[in-house]
């Protein structure tokens, strides 16, 4: 089934390390956003099968509930929807209060992912956060008391004077806080980042690449031990509480992305909406189209991106099932590159399985360039 995706650019500061498209809130031009996804949305053609509904941004808990029930509504008047659809909003701690909470469970979100990032103010406020880490605490248990049952916690790694001792204190936090799953990015400063202007004004640094590591291998070691599951390279779950959508992006799964800047693959093609908020809303409203690129995957492409994506799973990915689906011998053709990780120990082939050891997700890059 599909996976939809709502893309929600707004925010209400810009934190200093994000490279994503967003921009500051504005009511006027949120309301005239939200009519033309909605739009969006219902001019899509009626019928196909949709189970994930994940609203993106940006910041998503910055809309009104009812704006996020219209846009359900919109996706349930378009798409065939089982009952038990997962609809994630992405949410900001600072942005919500139990009341809000229990007005966006009453329009239908069932799963929450709450941008925490840290559990020390010190380290937030180097990132332009603007939440606190007692906020984060509280937001967890006013999700709970609104009926909330699968929660997400994000969480970054490798910040600036963030030593080992430091990500392992927000790993006992997060653990604390006892979430249905969670995800660990590691801070990447993209080239004009004012994050980097700021850590070389305040003489911040970042701990060696080998303490990034051990901070990885680390925590997974702690969450193992806590009872949560890891199933991809950056994320780890409860039993049961895998994100069914983000999972479709790893299983050479097909999905619809709407909003400004939002990318969508169905049956072989690729295509992306017009990044600029303003210009989407444009568009819609002059019955235009909103797409500015799109180009059928070659088979090649296709096969390389099923393999690398699949790797970034726990389980691995079925070399005879891609092979099969895109006509090619995988390790046929890619065994010659592929023996030396597994003969380092950080690649496993276990009968038509392939997947990555801990030790081989730390150079997962370096094991997916053999497919490219
Ligand atoms: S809240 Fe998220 S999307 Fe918005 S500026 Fe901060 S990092 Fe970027």
């Amino acid at each position: 089934m599909l996976g939809l995706y709502l893309h929600i650019p707004f925010c209400s500061s810009i934190c200093n390390y994000c490279n994503f498209n967003r921009g500051l809130y504005d009511d006027a031009l949120k309301t005239r956003y939200v009519d033309a996804l909605r739009t969006e949305i219902l001019r899509e053609s009626q019928g196909s099968a949709a189970d994930t509904i994940f609203f993106g941004g940006g910041t998503p808990s910055l809309l009104e509930p009812r704006d996020v029930a219209s846009l359900i509504e919109a996706c349930r008047a378009t798409f065939a929807m089982p009952g038990d659809v997962e609809t994630t909003l992405e949410t900001n701690p600072e942005t919500v209060d139990r009341a809000k909470l229990d007005a966006f469970r009453a329009a239908g979100v069932n799963r929450l992912s709450f941008g925490v990032q840290s559990f020390q103010d010190a380290e937030l406020q180097r990132l332009g956060r603007i939440h606190s880490a007692d906020r984060a605490r509280r937001v967890v248990r006013e999700a709970r008391a609104a009926g909330f049952e699968n929660v997400s916690l994000d969480l970054m790694m490798w910040l600036p004077e963030q030593r080992v001792a430091d990500w392992l204190a927000n790993l006992d936090a997060l653990i604390e806080a006892d979430p249905d799953h969670a995800s660990l990015y590691l801070l990447e400063l993209y080239p004009n980042a004012p994050l980097r202007d700021e850590m070389a004004r305040a003489q911040w640094s970042q701990a060696p690449d080998e303490d990034a590591a051990e901070m990885y291998v680390r925590g997974l070691e702690r969450l193992d031990a806590a009872g949560y599951e890891q199933y991809e390279i950056s994320n780890v779950a409860r039993a049961g509480r895998a994100s069914r959508h983000n999972l479709k992006y790893w299983t050479d799964g097909e999905w619809l992305g709407f909003g400004c800047g939002a990318h969508s693959t169905r049956a072989g093609v690729r295509w992306k909406n017009v990044a600029a908020t303003g210009d989407y809303v444009d568009r819609i409203n002059a019955r235009a189209g909103v797409v500015v690129d799109r180009r059928a995957l070659t088979r090649e492409e296709r096969l390389e991106e099923a393999l690398f994506t699949g790797l970034r799973l726990n389980a691995g990915v079925d070399i005879d099932r891609v092979g099969a689906r895109y006509g090619c011998d995988v390790w046929g053709r890619f065994g010659d590159g592929l023996q030396p990780f597994v003969d380092e120990g950080l690649l496993v082939r276990e009968g038509p399985r392939l997947r990555l050891t801990r030790g081989g997700m730390l150079l997962a890059n370096e094991v997916m360039s053999v497919f490219v």
